[in-house]
């Protein structure tokens, strides 16, 4: 069966989803979809009081539940029917996250969903096998390292990948025996609702995920600073993630773990497969039309090879074809809004200003909706805007080096050091290269995520604090206490 769909058939679940129902509330804000800009919803703002019964509720549930003390087994269970539901019901959570995002449905169905049921599944087993420790002491001692969940832990997301940043928000916490109040993206909040729906209908306790709707400053803050939230769990902007440390350094301390912005660059040897490093860096700036906080978006390429590895990436982004979300075949995503478009072309022009050269692209494109031009800026300087900005669209910038010092000297980047790629056939220069990239991520002779859960990802300098994904996520999603017993 096809997975197209009318747009216009599709109602979101407006709301907030408290207690394990949908509360229904009145939209503020209004929606329009990225692929047509046609206005379809509005999205309803929490404030204080839904943020605190939203707190409330996970308390209770916790409590009546008893999540976190229970045999681990069975969170384990419980999660694995929640990622066997959402695969079961991956069609109508796939419609309701393509009306909203820049996710085109059959990417989703073969994608986010299916790679989240699978991360769910993988949080999930940690519950029964990572634990408390015994360490050594004396003869008349016992000591031990004892884990517990935090209790309730507050979590936020960005509008790129709406599913994916969810589920590696609410898998780790849920499996380590927490309960979860996410407050998803303004711009796509409805497929998170349908997530908590699906978990409920799988069995988990209701009120172990809420999901409260609505902006930064009024919702998140609410809830970033709200006292009975142990954790904080961010994913987004650099801007966003200083103005929650911030806040929850005013309204009290807590742990946070928080996933930033990046500006990664992919360096290439002449040495390297360059058809294999092409199809790789044209992949990662189109993909999602650039809009993922690891996209290679600087490309640093030795010299004697930059025209041949240039022309064969012109070809692969003059071959996009933008279409609809919600068409099964779309490749090529809209821009998430009108005034990220706009921000985007912003830089653009200010780069080309600054001196830059467009060897492709620069403009919107000729289509409904907000799609953008895969675009390739050459003659840049390290304080070119085109440099220095996260642009979140599908712009590359090009330059080129001599050396291997050049190379490491122009990847270095002031503010981000989220991810990196480097191309070469030299074992050596890889190894040199991945102990001197200031980056949380270093992918070699490839530039993507595989579906090895276990490598965390999160980043160096202002590219955030902590990690997702990995043993690491899980066991931030605990605090350790230390018992001395005297026998
Ligand atoms: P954003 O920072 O504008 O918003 C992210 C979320 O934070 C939204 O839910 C938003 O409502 C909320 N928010 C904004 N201000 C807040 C505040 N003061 N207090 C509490 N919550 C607040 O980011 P975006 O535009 O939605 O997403 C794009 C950004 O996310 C990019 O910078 C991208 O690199 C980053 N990102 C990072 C990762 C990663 O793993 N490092 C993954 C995906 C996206």
């Amino acid at each position: 069966m096809s997975l197209s769909f009318n747009p216009d058939t599709i109602a979101p679940p407006v709301g907030h989803f408290i207690g394990g129902e949908l509360v229904s509330a009145k939209g503020a804000m209004e929606m329009r979809r990225p692929s047509d800009g046609k206005s379809y919803a509005a999205c309803p703002v929490a404030g204080v009081d839904l943020v605190d019964r939203a707190v409330e509720s996970a308390k209770a549930a916790l409590k009546a539940s008893n999540w976190g003390g229970v045999r681990p087994r069975e969170r384990t269970k419980a999660l694995h029917a929640w990622a066997d539901l959402m695969e079961a019901e991956a069609q109508t959570l796939a419609r309701i996250e393509a009306l909203s995002s820049t996710r085109p449905v059959g990417q989703l169905v073969a994608g986010d969903i299916a790679v989240t049921a699978e991360q769910i599944r993988f949080f999930a087993e940690f519950a029964d096998k990572e634990g408390s420790e015994l360490v050594p002491t004396d003869d008349a001692s016992l000591g031990m390292i004892m884990s517990e969940p935090y209790g309730v832990v507050g979590a936020i997301t960005p509008w790129n990948f709406p599913i994916s940043m969810a589920g590696w928000k609410l898998g780790p916490a849920l499996a380590a025996g927490n309960a979860v109040v996410l407050k998803p993206s303004e711009m796509t909040p409805f497929s998170a609702i349908f997530m908590a729906e699906l978990a409920v209908r799988a069995g988990l306790p209701a009120g172990l995920i809420n999901v409260v709707l609505g902006d930064g400053p009024t919702t998140g803050t609410a809830l970033t600073g709200h006292p009975e939230i142990a954790k904080v769990s961010f994913t987004g902007s650099t801007r966003a993630g200083s103005a929650i440390m911030e806040n929850v350094a005013r309204t009290g301390v807590k742990p946070m773990t928080l996933e930033l912005g990046g500006k990664s660059p992919q360096i290439v040897f002449a040495d390297a497969d360059l058809d294999k490093a092409a199809t790789a860096i044209a992949g990662s700036v189109t993909f999602n039309a650039g809009q993922a906080c690891v996209a290679g978006t600087r490309l640093i390429v030795e010299k004697s090879v930059a025209d041949r590895l240039t022309a064969s990436i012109l070809e692969k982004m003059k071959a996009v074809r933008p279409g609809p979300t919600w068409e099964e075949t779309t490749q090529y995503s809209p821009i998430i809004s009108h005034g990220q478009r706009a921000r985007v072309d912003g830089i653009v022009r200010a780069a080309v200003s600054a001196g830059g050269e467009c060897l492709i692209g620069g403009g919107a494109m000729e289509a409904p909706g907000y799609f953008y031009e895969p675009t390739l800026i050459a003659n840049v300087s390290q304080g070119n805007p085109a440099i220095v900005e996260e642009i979140f669209g599908p712009v590359l910038t090009i330059q080129t080096f001599d050396s291997e010092e050049e190379a490491l000297a122009l990847s270095s980047h002031p503010t981000y050091g989220l991810a990196s790629g480097l191309f070469t056939a030299d074992l050596s220069r890889t190894i040199r290269f991945a102990r001197r990239l200031e980056a949380g991520t270093v992918w070699v002779n490839r530039y993507s995520r595989s579906r090895d859960h276990i490598l965390p990802t999160g980043g160096y300098k202002r590219s955030g604090i902590g990690k997702d994904l990995g043993r690491e996520v899980y066991l931030a999603n605990r605090r350790t206490k230390s018992v001395l017993i005297s026998l």
